[in-house]
């Protein structure tokens, strides 16, 4: 039976208005992140932006169409008008608070360290770690990082209880509320996924920590973090994959899975190195499809590559939409399902026949990889698990204070068995349940890495085939979850039992 009070829902004239202003926006603050994560601005300018769409980001708007989701939800339209209420409260956080976020992030961008004789960006600290093969310099640089953090921490903290303050304003208690309402996020689901996913793939992993900590010289209770960054650096495999290789292999890889790059002008890699430039790897759409950018700066190195393909399997996604899809479908939508075709781009680095027939690694050489391989991924999934327990907890706590380190520090440090150090526990953590979004991308790749196998075989990503139902895919947009396309695929919505299966081998 319908409600007869349910509130009026916003009119389609005003939300065709709503859509084209908020497309505008996202553009140009797009582009303003481009800009600071390229290195081509020291400042990630967000105030002009927040001056000229003041309008847009009315806290009456945002209101109105939060009512109208909270009463009686009918799924297939809520969902789009969801996406737009979620772009709209991620649009006024971020210009009500963007002076302190500017502050913060050109803080960031321009911390100084001295390491050795050098001095160094702060930022380019976790890829100084990571690439440091002695131990005692590796935790000397980890822990200036870990300094930079206790500095920044007290703005950070400043600025998670502000968005607080602007959600409660709102009548949202907290962002565990925001995202059950406004994504597919179901917290009791995410957090007994991350559960489960901990408890089966707990005793393989322990095993394995002490096989690594012998080869590291180190006692098993005594890894620290930063010797996971080393670890998965993979450090011995940089002469097979030198910073001038990765767009040859890329394109190649590509080819064989029947898209050629070239053939897309909307897309492109800026793999220029600018000393201001993020070390992080992103992707950034500054028109959806008609600019979207992958941004790097490669070292070399098996992990370099390995995040390449990740963006690019962002970078695909978005340049094959249909211009014609509506802003949710193209701009928003599950970020779960972006992650998916990321991961499974990443992961294509990872396969057997994609190490020996492109990389050209020999049979013997891949054997020994594979195990090494596989811890770095359960390690990586059971990290993330770990953080959406956090984050869960993080969102409840009113304070965030101490008692919360303690707590980053206890959780990530047991499920990890690396040393998770409390200072970065307002630094380790994305935007609303980011995390969250991650752990179901992971465990839908599995489902669908399974599932084109079963397809095209092992060795799907060398089928054309296989590169022509990824594309059809693409093109449709983030026009349902991650949920929905695993269903509609038969596999019966999102499933841990194969990412499990994998990580427990
Ligand atoms: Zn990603």
């Amino acid at each position: 039976m319908a409600k007869v009070n349910r509130p009026a829902q916003p009119s389609s004239d005003r939300l065709a208005r709503l859509r084209g202003e908020l497309e505008s926006y996202l553009d140009e603050i797009s582009l303003a992140y481009y800009q600071y994560g390229a290195g081509l601005s020291e400042r990630f300018s967000l105030r002009p932006l927040a001056e000229k769409y003041h309008h847009l980001f009315s806290p009456d708007t945002i209101r109105s169409l939060l009512d109208w989701l909270r009463d009686d939800p009918s799924p297939e339209q809520d969902f789009s008008l969801a996406q737009l209420a979620d772009a709209l409260l991620d649009g006024y956080i971020s210009s009500s608070l963007a002076e302190p976020i500017e502050q913060l992030s050109h803080t960031v961008a321009t911390m100084k360290v001295e390491v050795g004789s050098r001095r160094v960006s702060w930022l380019s600290l976790p890829a100084l770690v990571a690439g440091e093969p002695v131990r005692e310099k590796r935790l000397m640089i980890s822990e200036q990082e870990l300094a930079g953090h206790a500095t920044l921490s007290p703005p950070r903290r400043r600025l998670w209880l502000e968005e607080r303050r602007l959600l409660e304003e709102l009548g949202i208690p907290s962002v565990i509320s925001r995202t059950e309402l406004l994504t597919p996020i179901r917290h009791e689901e995410i957090r007994r996924l991350a559960v489960t996913i901990l408890e089966r793939t707990e005793r393989i992993h322990r095993e394995e920590l002490y096989r690594v900590a012998d080869r590291l010289g180190v006692a098993s209770d005594q890894l620290h973090h930063s010797d996971f960054q080393y670890l998965a650096r993979l450090r011995e495999l940089d002469g097979v994959f030198p910073a001038a290789r990765m767009q040859g292999l890329m394109l190649e890889s590509l080819r064989r899975m029947g898209i050629e790059l070239g053939d897309l002008p909307n897309l492109s890699i800026d793999f220029t190195d600018r000393p201001s430039k993020s070390p992080r790897a992103f992707c950034v759409a500054l028109s959806v499809p008609g600019d979207v950018r992958a941004i790097l700066r490669p070292m070399g190195g098996y992990q370099d590559l390995s995040t390449l393909f990740h963006e690019l399997g962002h970078l695909l996604y978005y340049g094959h939409m249909s211009p014609h899809l509506p802003l949710e479908v193209r701009r928003l939508g599950d970020s779960a399902l972006h992650e998916l075709y990321a991961f499974l781009l990443q992961y294509i680095t990872a396969k057997p026949a994609w190490l020996t027939g492109i990389a050209g690694l020999d049979g013997e050489a891949v054997e020994q990889l594979m195990p090494r391989l596989r811890f770095i991924k359960r390690t990586m999934v059971r990290r993330y698990a770990a953080k959406v327990v956090y984050e869960l907890k993080f969102h409840r706590d009113p304070e965030l204070g101490e008692e919360l380190a303690e707590l980053y520090c206890h959780l990530l440090t047991s499920t990890t068995g690396f040393y998770h150090d409390p200072r970065r526990y307002l630094a380790d953590l994305d935007q609303n349940l980011y995390s969250a979004h991650y752990l179901r991308a992971w465990v839908g790749e599995a489902q669908l890495n399974r599932y084109l196998s079963r397809q095209f075989g092992e060795s799907w990503f060398l089928d054309p085939r296989a590169g022509e139902l990824l594309t059809s895919w693409w093109r449709r947009g983030q026009d349902r979850t991650l949920d929905q396309f695993l269903t509609e695929l038969g596999l019966g919505g999102v499933d841990p039992a194969p990412l499990i299966e994998e990580l427990a081998a």
